[in-house]
Formats: C-alpha cells, structure tokens, sequence
C-alpha cells in the first residue's frame, strides 16, 4: 500500500468516463429543474473533483412530485393495471437496466466509489433480478375469505398503500432504488425517490429507463437534493401515505418525529448496526478468518451489516489473530476501476474524515492497532484496512457504528458469554456465528437479537430472504414477500349470508 492513491500502479485508472446524460429531477415523466434553478455538486471520491451538477431539489419540488404521484395514485392507471400488467411493464424496465449495466457501473463507481466490478456482476443485475422477482409476485396478490360468526362472511383485500416516499442512502444506490421501488411497484403504488446526496446519477438513469420501459407518468419520481430539505419535505408531506427509509438512526428519528406531526405516514426504518461475528473454538480457522475480514471490508466497511465487532474464543484466538492480520494486510486497496482492487476509495470527505477520527478515538482510550488505521496517499479518500484489539465494550469503536473498514476483535471463554456480549449493542440488525457444532449454532442464532443471522457464512443475501432490524435498527423488512406486503395495506369486506346450508 502506499502510492498517491492506494496501492493501485495508475492513480486514478483511466476510465471511460461516461457523458452525464441526466442530471434534472424527474416529475411526472419529464426531466426537468429545480424551482429555484440550484444544482449542488457530485464529486468523485478517487480524487474529490466533481463529476456533475445535479438539479437540486427543494419542498417546492417534493410538492411538485407528490402532486404528480398522488394524481397518478387517485386516477391513473397504475394501480389499476391488473398485477399481470404491471409485471409485463416492470420485466421490460428489467431488460433495459441489463442492456445499460456497463454504463450505470461505471456511474455507481465514479459516484460512490464502489468497485467496478462487483456493480457491473452484481449490484446493478441484481437490481433487475429485484425488479424480475417482484414482477413475478405482482399478480399473486390476494386477500382471503373469511367465515366469520353468526350468518357473516368477509373477505380481505389488499390494497396499495398510495404515495410513497422512499429515502435512500449512499452505499447502495442501485440495490435500495430496486429493493424499495420494485415492490412499491408490484403493489401498484406511486412513488418519489429521493437518492442520497452524494450518489444521485443512478437513480436518474433509473428514472430515464422506467419511462422508456411505458411506467406511466408521475408513478415514479426522482427529486434529487439534500435530507434536511428534500428529504424533510418528504417526511413531513401531508400527502404522502408512507416513508420507506434506509439511513442513519439519528434521522430515522427524525422521519418519526416529522411523520407523527404531520399526517401519522406508516414508516418503515432500516437503519445502522454493529453486527457481532461470533467465532468458536472449533470453527476451521483459515474460513473464519477470511470471513471476519470480508465482513468488515466488503464495501470498505459501508455497509449497515457489516461484521465490526469480531468475538473469536479463546482456544484459536492467538492462531486467528495471526491469520487475520495477515490476510488484512495482503488485501489491496486502491483504484475501484481496477479489477485487482479489493477495496475502493470511501465514499466523500466527511465519511472519510469520520472514520479517521474514530481510529484516533481508539488508539486514545488505549485500543491495540493490530493492523492499518491510517489514511493511504494524498489524493481521494482511502482508508488502511484497520484492526483494533484489547477493546473494551465502553470503548466508542465497540458501540458506535462507524460504517468503514474499521474492526473490534475480542476474546471470549463461554457461550453465555459470547451471546451476552453480542447482544450488549443498541442495535440489532444482523449477527455471524462459526462453529460446526448444530447445538451452538442453533442456541446462539436463536438468542441473539438481530434481524438476520448468517451462520458459517455472511453477507449472504437473497431477494428472497427479508431483513431489517431488531432495536434501534428500526423495524420494518426488506426483500422478500414482507417487503411487498409492507406496500400493501389490508381492508376487510363484511356481508351477511342469509339461508345458508352450512354454519
Ligand atoms: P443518513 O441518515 O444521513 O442519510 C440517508 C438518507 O436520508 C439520505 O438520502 C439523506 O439525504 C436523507 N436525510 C438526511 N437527513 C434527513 C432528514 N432530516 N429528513 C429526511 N431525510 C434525511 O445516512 P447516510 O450517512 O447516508 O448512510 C449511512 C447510514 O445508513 C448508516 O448509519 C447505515 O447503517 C445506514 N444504512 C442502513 C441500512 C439498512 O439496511 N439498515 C443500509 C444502508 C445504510
């Protein structure tokens, strides 16, 4: 490691950056700019230079959106469009996301500095793959039929929510736009996307694709800005029906508090966790070690899942620890384009000045650096992957989330120890355990308080498989049949049955 732009030979690599083809909002079908005519800038976190203005949205233009959603909920044919129609529309919106996948890569890549090539292999097919899934359950939407007490029948129907607002973060655009558009979408609801501030080119592009795929206007808008405008305007609307948000804990409470004094919107919260990644004396050491490190690492640590306290037991903590270290040290960071590079650079200033300044927290309250915690080169925002221990659980880098390539390696002797000490964190979202012992892992998975649990694996994720948190991680799932059914609400139809043969 070590040159003006991680360990990568070039610094940055030439790339083919594209032409920005979309930078206005987008309401009712149509780009265009903000009311005030204000665009704020998107840098590229290689170098920190900017890569485009982008319009810049205000409450006047989340006005404007959701004007153009609810009209498109109360009289358009969105929600009405049989469930096997909309499919055929969200299947074709697909189809185009893969025919443009080299390009909206390499746009994930200069916004969020992402690597390459895990967003053209997985994030931006798998955004398709999420649009294909919830098409495939649009049609499958139905109620049941109730026999109720005395000469009474009901039935239940399940009706779209309406407007949506969904409010995203920054370490996955393209996967959060999919995973909270796409069964929005498949229940019939219309909806206003607010990308996050530092990585807004996807979601226009996204925006560009749905219209050529014949989604009618004003179902899907992209308002572009900042949270404490933009994203406030939206979770205090008085016509907007629900906030889907994925972010921080501090403004998830923030989405409450503006909902409850406004309209009382049904909310749904993803927010942030310090998963624990509980390792057992009989674990295959050379496999654990290599997951630890890819559970802190994976994105450069910005990943709300992400494996940041490591509890290893006794037996094999001195072994692991040597296994560990080594590795981290062998894994490159440096230029995201570059297909050897394992870790990009993080995704602006202030998450990189963040990170740097829990790592001097931690040497300070008399952590152990076993490895990194320095920046690395001059130029864009890189990050040594860091390894503390002799970590306390009062320690700030033990409780707070830090949401970069920064790890808590602790040792435990028992069980009861390692499930107390995984569960001594206010958040609760997701947890690791290897062992080959069934016994173990079904105690620990199923007394640990977290929305899901990987066990000899992690980061094992499927649009299929909800998650979403326990604690101060919200409440609410993504993925799978709940996160449509979070879209939906239920209505029960009453009647009475005269003469009927049977009771
Ligand atoms: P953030 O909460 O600052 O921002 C997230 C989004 O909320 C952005 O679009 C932002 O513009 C908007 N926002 C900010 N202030 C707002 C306000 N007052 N009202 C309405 N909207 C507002 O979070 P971040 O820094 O972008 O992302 C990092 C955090 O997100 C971490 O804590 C991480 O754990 C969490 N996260 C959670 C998940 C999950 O699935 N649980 C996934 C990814 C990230």
């Amino acid at each position: 490691m070590g040159s003006d732009c991680g360990n990568s030979k070039e610094c940055p690599l030439k790339t083919n950056t594209p032409t920005i083809k979309f930078t206005k909002l987008f309401i009712n079908g149509e780009f265009v700019d903000s009311v005030s005519g204000r665009t704020f800038e998107t840098k590229d976190p290689r170098n920190g230079e900017v890569i485009a203005k982008v319009a810049e949205g205000n409450r006047e233009d989340v006005d404007l959106a959701v004007k153009a959603a609810r009209a498109a909920f109360d009289h358009g044919p969105w929600p009405r469009l049989s469930g096997f129609e909309r499919a055929k529309i969200m299947l074709k919106f697909a189809d185009l996301i893969d025919q443009n996948i080299e390009e909206l890569a390499t746009l994930e890549t200069l916004d969020a500095g992402k690597l390459f090539s895990w967003n053209k292999n997985a994030d931006i097919p798998g955004g398709a793959n999420t649009l294909r899934y919830y098409a495939g359950a649009a049609d499958k939407i139905h109620g049941d039929v109730l026999k109720m007490s005395r000469e009474l029948q009901a039935y239940t129907l399940l009706e779209p929510i309406g407007v949506v607002g969904h409010i995203i973060p920054w370490n996955f655009p393209c996967t959060m736009f999919f995973m909270k558009t796409s069964p929005a979408l498949a229940a019939g609801c219309t909806m206003i996307v607010k990308p996050a501030e530092q990585t807004p080119l996807t979601a226009l592009y996204f925006a560009h694709l749905a219209k050529l795929a014949g989604i009618p206007e004003g179902v899907l808008n992209v308002v572009t800005g900042f949270g404490r405008t933009a994203g406030a305007a939206i979770s205090s609307h008085m016509d907007i029906d629900m906030v889907s948000f994925t972010g921080s804990t501090d403004v998830g409470r923030e989405i409450m508090k503006a909902s409850a004094a406004s309209n009382l919107k049904t909310v749904s919260l993803e927010l942030g966790g310090k998963s624990p990644l509980v390792i057992f004396d009989d674990a295959d050491i050379d496999m654990a070690s290599s997951l630890a490190l890819q559970g802190i690492l994976f994105n450069k640590g910005e990943i709300c899942v992400a494996g940041s306290r490591v509890y290893v037991q006794e037996g094999i903590y001195d072994e692991f620890v040597k296994k560990l270290v080594k590795k981290a040290k062998d894994w490159v960071v440096g230029d995201p384009f570059d297909p050897q590079v394992r870790q990009g650079p993080q995704v602006d200033k202030a998450q990189f000045d963040k990170i740097l300044s829990y790592i001097e927290h931690g040497k300070r309250e008399g952590a152990t650096l076993l490895t990194g915690g320095k920046a690395i080169g001059n130029r864009g925002y890189y990050i040594e992957p860091t390894i503390f221990t002799d970590v306390k659980e009062d320690m700030l880098i033990v409780k707070d989330e830090i949401f970069g390539p920064v790890m808590a390696l602790m040792k435990f002797k028992t069980i009861e120890e390692a499930i107390t000490r995984a569960n001594d964190t206010k958040y609760g979202l997701a947890a690791g355990i290897v062992t080959k012992d069934l016994n173990v892992a079904n105690t620990v998975s199923r007394s640990i308080r977290a929305g899901i649990i990987w066990i000899n694996c992690y980061f094992a994720f499927d649009r299929d498989c909800p998650y979403g948190g326990y604690k101060m991680s919200g409440f609410g799932r993504d993925f799978g049949l709940d996160a449509l059914h979070k879209y939906l609400q239920v209505k029960s139809v009453v009647t009475p049955i005269y003469n009927s043969p049977w009771l």
